[in-house]
Parts: C-alpha cells; structure tokens; sequence
C-alpha cells in the first residue's frame, strides 16, 4: 500500500489536477473476478464511439463483433474489403483475472491491427502483432483513459515502482503520467493472463527486457510474453501526440522510431522490430 501511495504521489503533482478530471469511467458494478457483461458491453461500446469515425476517415467500416456467450478464448481482427473486422469473445473476458483495463488492452490490440501502420503481416495489410501492441498503449488506452478518473483507478491497483519512474520520466504533466502507468499495469496484466492461458509461467518484469534481437525480420507470431510487456512499456513512454498517425507505408510516422537513429526508450522493442 504504501508503495502504492508513493507511486501515486510521485505522478500526482497537484491534486486538484487529478480531481479536475472527468470522473466518467465504469458505471458497471466492479467484479471479483473477470468481467461482468456489463464491463465486456461498456468496453466494446467505448471502443466503438472512439474509433468507428477514425475508420471512417480511412474509408473502413468498423466491424464490431462481440460474443459474449462464447466461451472461446479469442480475439482477432481481419479486413474483407471495407469492413475491418474486430472481435472478442466473451470466454477471454471472463479470465479470472481479466479486468477491464486489460480487456480494454485486448480491445485496442485489435484495432492496433488496422490502424498500427507498419510493420505490417507479410501476406494481409494489418499491422503485425508486436505492431498492434505498439499501439495499444502508443495511441489507444490514451484515447480509452483520456475522460476517465485515472488517479482513482490506480489508487486499486499494485503500482509497479519502476513503471511509475518510468512515465514520470516521460511526460510532464500530471494526466499524462497517469494515463501511462495506468495503461502499463493493464498491459502487464493481460500479458498476465495471457500467460496463464498459454501455460507459461517465464517471469516477466518492466526492469528487465528481453536483449535477445528479433531473428532475421519483425515477426508474423506473437512476440514473447517479456518482448511485449516491453512493447507496451515503449509504447506509453513515446511522448509523439495520441493524434499523429501510425502509417503502412513509414515506421517514422506517428512513432518514436527514427531512421539512422539508435533505439530509445519510446522505440519498438528490438526483440521483434528489425527496421
Ligand atoms: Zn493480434
């Protein structure tokens, strides 16, 4: 707890700051463990006000498919022609320890396939995996959290100490170094979960990324469960504006990648990014 209060204190330089942020967050009863439909429902719908007019905008039409009754452990997105498909299923949400903020982590995976830019799959024109992680916490949860109570939220949660320095570090106001942490320790608990799910029980850790370079090009698979905690982490750290797109056609657009520049803390990790 009192790890916690620090963390907090560290992020929160005034607190009228963080109370004059809209307290529009979860209106659904929390759950003990995994998520209610009433979560699953207000995810779904939130990340459908965000993103169906940036779809839009690209000449896409936002697919939502959310099956809640499923019992599958599923997630993906896929494109047929202008309807860019996005889809969940209600057995990953219900995870025992699945949250909201995670699953929103799952939502924004998805849509990171289609708006993550490149590097994209070798044979579909969707962001690879570790490309929609990217995005996830690089434009997503920041959009996701923005009109939420971010402090409040925290306040439930273990804060991880080097993760809370970490975003400090990385932006200069109150908001944005919550809306950071907060989107790392979601992404640390999906990578959780996910975990469980794949029976890998590898320690993973924000103080210790993986040093191991991606093979021979930036991968079609699933980066490691270390490899994407890592991808998240950058991801939050990258101070380039939540409005300044990813690209297909440039991994400079929108990122902190540079040409001809060594790798810096808000880059893609090297584990599965080969530029
Ligand atoms: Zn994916």
């Amino acid at each position: 707890m009192i790890r916690q209060i620090l963390a907090i204190a560290l992020l929160t330089t005034s607190v009228q700051v963080a109370k004059a942020q809209s307290m529009v967050g979860s209106t659904c009863a929390p759950s003990a463990s995994g998520l209610t439909k009433c979560e699953f429902d207000e995810v779904v719908a939130k990340i459908d006000r965000i993103y169906r007019p940036q779809f839009a905008t690209l000449g896409g039409h936002l697919w939502l498919r959310a099956n809640w009754k499923s019992n599958d452990l599923n997630a993906h997105a896929n494109e047929y022609g202008p309807y860019w498909m996005v889809s969940f299923t209600g057995g990953l949400a219900r995870q025992p320890r699945m949250t909201r903020d995670a699953f929103a982590m799952v939502a924004c995976h998805e849509v990171g396939h289609h708006l993550g830019g490149a590097p994209q799959m070798m044979l579909l024109p969707l962001s690879n995996e570790g490309e929609a992680d990217y995005f996830t916490t690089l434009k997503c949860s920041r959009e996701f959290f923005a009109d939420e109570d971010n402090a409040g939220a925290l306040r439930g949660t273990l804060v991880d100490r080097y993760a809370a320095d970490e975003c400090k570090k990385s932006f200069a106001t109150s908001p944005e170094r919550l809306i950071c942490l907060r989107s790392v320790m979601a992404a640390k608990r999906l990578v959780e979960v996910l975990q469980v799910i794949n029976k890998d029980a590898t320690k993973i850790s924000f103080r210790t990324p993986e040093t191991k370079p991606a093979s021979i090009f930036s991968g079609f698979s699933h980066p490691k469960a270390q490899c994407r905690l890592d991808t998240f982490l950058n991801g939050a750290r990258c101070g380039v504006p939540v409005k300044t797109a990813l690209s297909a056609t440039s991994y400079e657009a929108g990122s902190c990648d540079r040409k001809d520049e060594p790798p810096n803390e808000g880059s893609r990790p090297r584990c599965w990014f080969r530029p």
